[in-house]
């Protein structure tokens, strides 16, 4: 085998390549704008979501708007119903009608029930019950100076609340409950046909055990929900109710009371125009009030447990938010006139039919292809820049090397020779050349032919190339003409390299076409730089030239080191 041990490339040419190899470079660019398109996709996505939420947020808004809107109205006429309590506390209407009715009352007040009604047209009747159902309970109270007053304030009120149910046609159920042992009602009470039963069930209801100076000292307007007890089974029910005070003396509650049907109608006309989603009202405990679901016959899906408990959670942590569950998110708001929450469930298959949904699965196709294209191109460009490395990988060979022989040609040879005699000059090693003719190679073609000759060449490449050591270097620099360099060698050390090479050139048969063996022989002339003291690659690539034809002139076969002179 000839010596290819310097086929590789110069060290400087190899740092190089490894910075700018074009494979590794096209990797990184497609790398990048991978990366760079897939950063901008991510960030589309996260502006759409931002979007979506706000989005939902705010027809989560409009609806706890409008149902706020609905509450104040009853919030308003509570208070409205309070003050005018309280101002018929303060000063009773003079009226005789009013007179007649504190008359009745003293002559009721002992019997089991009682009512005193003084135009059934015009006002709500107050029903009672007696002083002795009174004295056993502890909440209630008849010894107070304004009795009299609240009664005739009781009646008024009546008075108003007949006018705005009529007039309104509302189906709230209004009512003032005295501690006095009466009430009143603006719509029939399904509880009981019985007054005290009636009165009994309403003075033992939640928001009227609430509201004493213990139970709510702020003396605030407050919602409650409770399961009730109704001839028709336990029914949960809504109260709005405001403790009626006078002078630090507590005399009875307003409240209105709601079913969760009214509850229902007033979510679904704040949720009208909204098709998308489920609207839910829920307690501050997490009951379930209203659904706008149920509207079109479907049934709303219940929450898990898991995802109750998260919610409550939340709602105890924040005013509004939003909660991604897997296939749904839920989107919620404290109501600020109602003490609970409402909430938005929107499905995504609802979100995907959204226009929110068409522009990402747009983004995510665009993306995809975008990323197919992408990666379709990376795999073409890379084949071709492997191509081409190849390619120039084997055209940079072909421009270094002899193809016959496979050694260094004539102009890589003296430039690699030109940096090793720098070297060894800088390090001060020796530096020596070797210059090598084949002895009658004319003849060798003219007999064997041409074929044959080439096939000595390549003979004689593959032996030069045995006998040097991996630091040297060794070229073809004519026809059949061979130059060796040897850093680091001396004179001695190249004299008796070349006799070796000689030697072994001229030991061997070469074997020529089928049987035929031929003997070659080579003259080599050897110049050093520690014999003339110069580096110079062309000065001792010349002397050595001189040397090989004194070795012609004196009859072939062997090795000049030294100048005719000097011999
Ligand atoms: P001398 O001993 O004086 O060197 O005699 P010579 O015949 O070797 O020298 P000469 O310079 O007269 O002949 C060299 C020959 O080498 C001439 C040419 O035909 C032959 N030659 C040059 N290059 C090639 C090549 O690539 N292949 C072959 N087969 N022959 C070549
Ligand atoms: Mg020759
Ligand atoms: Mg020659």
């Amino acid at each position: 085998m000839p010596h290819v041990t310097r086929v590789e490339n110069p060290r400087w040419l190899n740092s190089l390549s490894r910075y700018s190899n074009p494979g590794r470079v096209v990797n990184v660019c497609f790398f990048i704008v991978l990366l760079f398109s897939t950063l901008l996709t991510w960030r589309e996505v996260a502006v759409l979501e931002d979007a979506y939420i706000s989005s939902q947020r705010n027809t989560l808004e409009n609806v706890a708007h409008e149902l706020n809107n609905q509450l104040q109205v009853n919030i308003d006429r509570l208070t409205f119903y309070r003050n005018g309590m309280q101002a018929a506390l303060a000063t009773p209407l003079a009226f005789d009608g009013l007179q007649n009715a504190e008359s009745q009352f003293q002559q009721k007040r002992e019997q089991h029930q009682w009512s005193i009604s003084l135009n059934n047209q015009r006002m709500l009747p107050v029903y009672g019950v007696s002083d002795t159902f009174v004295e056993e309970t502890t909440l209630l109270s008849r010894d107070y100076p304004l009795l009299n007053n609240e009664l005739s304030a009781t009646l008024e009120v009546g008075y108003l609340l007949h006018l705005s149910t009529t007039l309104r046609r509302t189906t709230q159920q209004m009512l003032y409950v005295s501690r006095a042992g009466f009430y009143i009602t603006s719509n029939a009470l399904d509880r009981s046909n019985d007054v005290v039963e009636q009165y009994y069930s309403l003075v033992t209801s939640p928001w009227f055990v609430e509201q004493s100076q213990h139970s709510n000292p702020g003396r605030a307007m407050r919602w409650l929900s409770w399961m009730a007890d109704t001839p028709n089974g336990d029914m949960r029910r809504v109260a709005l109710a405001l403790p009626v005070d006078y002078q630090h003396y507590w005399y009875g509650v307003l409240a209105i009371e709601f079913s969760l049907q009214q509850m229902k109608q007033l979510l679904t006309v704040a949720t009208q125009g909204e098709e998308d989603g489920e609207f839910r009202l829920y307690d501050k405990k997490m009951n379930l009030l209203a659904s706008s679901m149920t509207n079109n016959g479907t049934t709303p899906s219940p929450l898990s447990a898991q995802e109750k408990a998260q919610l409550a959670q939340a709602f105890e942590q924040d005013t509004r938010g939003g909660l991604r569950f897997t296939t749904r998110y839920v989107n919620w708001e404290k109501m600020r006139n109602f003490d609970g929450v409402l909430v938005r469930i929107h499905h995504l298959d609802e979100g995907v039919r959204g226009d929110f949904g068409t522009i990402s699965v747009a983004l995510g196709l665009v993306w995809t292809l975008f990323t197919s294209m992408l990666i379709v191109s990376w795999v073409v460009i890379r084949r071709m820049v492997r191509n081409m490395s190849t390619l120039q990988a084997s055209l940079q060979w072909q421009a270094w090397h002899d193809g016959l022989t496979r050694l260094y040609n004539r102009s890589t040879l003296f430039d690699l020779a030109g940096e090793a005699a720098k070297q060894c000059e800088e390090q001060g090693r020796p530096l020596s050349v070797i210059q090598l003719d084949l002895d009658f190679f004319k003849s060798i073609n003219d007999r064997f032919g041409h074929q044959a000759g080439d096939r000595v060449l390549n003979h004689v490449a593959g032996m030069i190339g045995s006998q040097i050591r991996q630091e040297d270097l060794a070229g073809r620099v004519g026809g059949e003409e061979f130059c060796i360099v040897l850093p680091g060698a001396t004179w001695v050390d190249a004299c008796a390299m070349a006799e070796r090479i000689r030697a072994r050139i001229n030991n061997r048969e070469i074997l020529i076409g089928k049987s035929a063996t031929l003997r070659i022989s080579a003259s080599l002339g050897v110049s050093s730089s520690d014999d003339k003291g110069l580096y110079d690659i062309e000065y001792l690539q010349s002397i050595a030239d001189n040397r090989l034809y004194l070795a012609k002139q004196k009859g072939r076969n062997r090795v000049c080191c030294q100048d005719e002179d000097s011999q």
